[in-house]
């Protein structure tokens, strides 16, 4: 017997749970993590280097610990692109949306308290509330993978949750979430104690749909999550952000590490901003195809999940690891996100798509 994890005197919550496991598997065709598919552009590589160059002379210092030129060009691009005039006291970065939903499970959440997510979704909201001590409650959706609004303010009033997470466009599903919805939970979450409400918007530059960010105004407990990892093409940067009441963001700076962003990060940032409308450019011609995927799936034969986000949920499976096996075996990698009858998709190039459908259509054909 070797020693491992059980060995070692790990927190009870933590014994037989697995890590966060999208495989890194070296195929011809990977469209299993959603990323972006494009490069970022020459220009911008060009930019990097440079602004990084310029960092690199200070390195012997600690980066701005508060980040300011950064966020005062998030809150810029927020501000820009929403209609919702936001400034830096509206923002916080950190590196990932991951580490800004750890940071704000760290001050709303921790021991005693729980948080509540409507699943399935984003595995990691139950994965960094375990590791924060905060407790998880699933909470319901319908078999269409929109949110039973009855029965989520029913587990909400049950449960008293401490901290709220809202995912549109969800994820693994990719349907958008109402606005109506998340104000009837907003409100919800707010009558037996203030409530924390985070909706995560990692994806919403794909969606048809507009941000949630004007829902901020006069809200000081919803919070909106957003990334650089998919629309910018920066999955390698981990650069996350969040907007809300500048309460939130002094209350996040209770538990951040000092000097948390490096300075290479918020130099590389910077440069990704500078570039923000030809890569939207990207995201837009990534919103035609995941259009162009979702009609060729019906077209097969499959049912899919309405998408608003750069990926597309289809289906239904009798047994859905053996199809994303045979799927592999034809050099194409989606994701199997244990939601029992459905794959993922994420939308890649052209190229990329193609080879999936035609590894699909074989495998339909092969099912039937
Ligand atoms: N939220 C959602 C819904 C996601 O799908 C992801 C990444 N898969 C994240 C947050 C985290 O992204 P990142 O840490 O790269 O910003």
């Amino acid at each position: 017997m070797t020693f491992g994890i059980d060995d070692l005197p790990v927190r009870d919550e933590l014994r037989g749970k697995s890590p966060y496991g999208a495989p890194q598997l070296d195929v011809p065709v990977r469209l299993n993590t959603n990323e972006n598919p494009y490069p970022l552009p020459e220009a911008l590589v060009e930019r990097i280097a440079e602004r990084v160059r310029e960092a690199a002379r200070d390195l012997n210092r600690y980066p701005d610990r508060d980040a300011v030129e950064l966020r005062t060009g998030l809150a810029a691009y927020l501000t820009h692109t929403s209609g919702h005039p936001l400034d830096v006291s509206n923002v916080w970065a950190a590196n990932g949306s991951n580490e800004v939903i750890q940071q704000l499970l760290q001050a709303f959440g921790g021991p005693g308290r729980t948080a509540i997510g409507f699943e399935p979704s984003y595995s990691m909201h139950g994965l960094i509330a375990r590791g924060t001590g905060t407790g998880w409650i699933s909470g319901p959706r319908h078999d269409d993978f929109t949110i039973d609004v009855p029965a989520a303010e029913k587990a909400i009033a049950e449960h008293r949750p401490d901290v709220v997470f809202i995912t549109t466009p969800n994820n693994p599903t990719g349907n958008a979430v109402p606005a109506e919805t998340v104000l009837a939970l907003h409100d919800a979450a707010q009558t037996a104690k203030p409530t924390m409400v985070v909706v995560d918007e990692a994806y919403i530059e794909f969606s048809h749909g507009a941000s949630l960010l004007p829902l901020l105004d006069g809200r000081p407990h919803l919070v909106v999550s957003r990334t650089m990892s998919k629309a910018f093409g920066a999955a390698g940067l981990r650069l996350g952000y969040l907007a809300a009441h500048p309460a939130v963001v002094d209350a996040v700076q209770l538990v951040r590490l000092p000097y948390h962003l490096s300075a290479v990060t918020q130099a590389t940032a910077l440069a990704a901003l500078e570039h923000t409308d030809t890569l939207l450019k990207y995201v837009e011609q990534l919103k035609a195809e995941r259009d162009r995927l979702v009609a060729e799936l019906r077209a097969i034969g499959y049912e899919v999940t309405e998408s608003d986000a750069n990926f597309v949920q289809f289906g239904r499976f009798a047994d859905s690891h053996e199809t994303w096996r045979q799927i592999l075996d034809r050099g194409v990698l989606v994701r199997d996100n244990g939601v029992p009858g459905w794959l993922r998709v994420t939308a890649g190039t052209p190229q990329e798509n193609d080879a999936f459908l035609d590894a699909v259509r074989e495998v339909k054909k092969e099912q039937n």
